[in-house]
């Protein structure tokens, strides 16, 4: 963190600065101007809060040199992050495939995508229970119920499952009951929630929030490392734009530069990016190209009366033939 010190400022009022900076655990290194001092602080500067030190009224202006998160951050941890689940790795070599209904709507509905899908060579099942609608009047999942049907298609099919939480009264039921547990992106800065995921050891999908920065993303993840839970999966889903015509903008910009910034797996959800099934395989086979450890997709045995986002559905055998492709790709690319 750099420190520009305005010209006004008198030798005591700097080094009055230096001191309550000092107290922070970090260095303070003085470079002394013709017209203007910097003051460049050195060490774990994770914890200094710029605008603090932007309050002194010597202070001109701070800018920040090294990321704002540690545990998250591939400086401090060079290597890949692989989540192990159920035998399965995430961040590894193999590419993670989840796939399954936006909604859980019945027991055979689960179990019938659960088989198609593992069959075509999808490694985890996904499902919401819990559904965080846009409208209080649309269906707002099978809930507790719809947990018992996940594992009744876990138990058919071995495939580990993956679903939605919305609120920190779950927590207890869905480490019991589910494999990964999944952050959507409206609560992706909902930081009770992933404070008290942080105190469990369950694998956690964060998924980047509607209008988040990467480095917001990464500091949600931060929240739930800082607890001691260091499981995470950070996935792209797309953010809002002004771009109408696809349901968000797909940033696959975020993949590469997440995977610089830090050493947690990435995956990417190409159906609530693009809102619509038939762009679900373009975009799908974008981001294995460009390194996703994995996708998340939606696939529905019944799109057009599907109780919640069928239109982005992909039908069993549109998942099969792009399973196919991903998995060419994939041999190129790793
Ligand atoms: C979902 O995966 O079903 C979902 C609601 O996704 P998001 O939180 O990315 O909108
Ligand atoms: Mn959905």
């Amino acid at each position: 963190m750099i420190v520009i010190i305005r010209g006004s400022a008198t030798i005591d009022e700097i080094n009055k600065l230096i001191r309550r900076i000092e107290m922070e655990d970090c260095k303070v290194s003085l470079v002394q101007g013709e017209n203007q001092c910097v003051l460049g602080l050195i060490g774990d500067t994770t914890r200094i809060d710029p605008s603090k030190i932007e309050a002194f009224d010597i202070v001109e202006r701070v800018t920040k040199v090294q990321q704002p998160y540690k545990l998250a951050n591939r400086l401090f941890h060079p290597d890949n992050t692989v989540i192990e689940v159920n035998g399965r790795t995430i961040g590894g070599n193999e590419l993670t495939v989840m796939a399954g209904p936006c909604s859980v709507e019945s027991e055979s509905q689960i179990i019938e995508i659960a088989k198609s899908v593992k069959e075509s060579g999808a490694t985890f099942l996904r499902g919401g229970a819990f559904k965080p609608r846009t409208s209080p009047y649309s269906f707002q999942g099978l809930k507790k119920e719809g947990l018992e049907l996940l594992k009744i298609a876990r138990e058919e099919t071995g495939l580990p499952i993956v679903t939605e939480i919305m609120s920190t009264d779950m927590i207890d039921q869905f480490v019991q009951d589910v494999d990964i547990i999944q952050v959507g992106a409206r609560n992706m800065q909902n930081f009770e929630l992933l404070k008290e995921l942080g105190k469990t050891n369950k694998p956690i999908l964060l998924k980047r929030g509607l209008s988040a920065t990467i480095e917001e993303l990464i500091m949600s993840a931060e929240y739930i490392m800082s607890e001691g839970n260091g499981n995470i999966i950070l996935c792209e889903r797309g953010i809002r734009t002004f771009e109408t015509y696809t349901r968000n903008t797909l940033d696959l910009s975020a993949i590469p530069a997440i995977k610089r910034l830090s050493h947690l797996p990435v995956i990417v959800d190409p159906s609530h990016a693009a809102g619509m099934w038939w762009m679900v395989e373009p975009l799908s086979k974008a981001a294995v190209a460009v390194g996703a450890d994995g996708l998340i997709i939606e696939v529905h045995n019944d799109p057009p009366n599907a109780k919640c986002d069928g239109q982005q559905s992909l039908k069993p055998e549109k998942f099969e033939s792009l399973m196919k492709d991903l998995k060419q790709i994939a041999n190129i690319v790793r």
